[in-house]
């Protein structure tokens, strides 16, 4: 029976903890390879001992977390134009109230164009901020090739095992006097 060097980590209920395979402590982490037929239980700990195991690079959540990042990104330079933007508006907004203190005609244009700057602001408020990333901790794992030897041994074995109970159940597996003795 083979199996693939490729190890998910996944978490059991409290309830379901079991003695690591490795030290011995009662962990509710199990490794497990993608078709279930070998799996341990492992402290977390283990998982980031380089001599134990190597993350797995998950091809498809790097590229998904690359594009995450793209678009943050961009939406980080919109926003930041957008603002460079606003200010520069209201710079030149003082600038024109400045210059409209001083010319008293112009005061009700100077009145329509502050209710428009309030409509700009709540159109800014509405937008919401970019969601934060959280911390992505690798779930696949290889193990380190005398670890993966020493669990494709313990397969061996027991299917090795199982097969000699197989064979001690079943009462053709004694074998019967011989009959054509000379
Ligand atoms: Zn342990």
């Amino acid at each position: 029976m083979s199996f693939p060097n490729v190890y998910t980590h996944r978490k059991v209920a409290e309830s379901s903890a079991k003695s690591c395979d490795i030290c011995f402590k009662p962990s509710t982490s199990v490794l497990i390879t993608p078709d279930n037929k070998d799996f341990f239980y492992v402290c977390p700990g283990h998982l980031k001992d380089p001599g134990f195991c190597t993350p797995k690079i998950d091809q498809a959540a790097v590229e998904a977390r690359k594009k995450r990042e793209l678009e943050a990104e961009i939406a980080r330079v919109k926003k930041e134009y957008e603002e460079k933007q606003k200010k520069k508006k209201e710079k030149e907004k003082e600038k024109q109230k400045e210059k409209d203190k001083k010319d008293d005609k112009s005061k009700d244009k100077d009145k329509d164009k502050d209710s428009k700057t309030d409509d700009d602001e709540k159109k800014d408020d509405g937008a919401s901020p970019a969601p934060e990333e959280e911390e992505e901790e690798p779930r696949v794992f290889e193990l380190k090739s005398t670890f993966y030897e020493a669990r494709r041994n313990k397969k061996r074995q027991a299917e090795i095992a199982k097969r000699n109970r197989e064979r001690l159940q079943d009462p053709s597996f004694f074998p019967s006097v011989p009959k054509n003795l000379p």
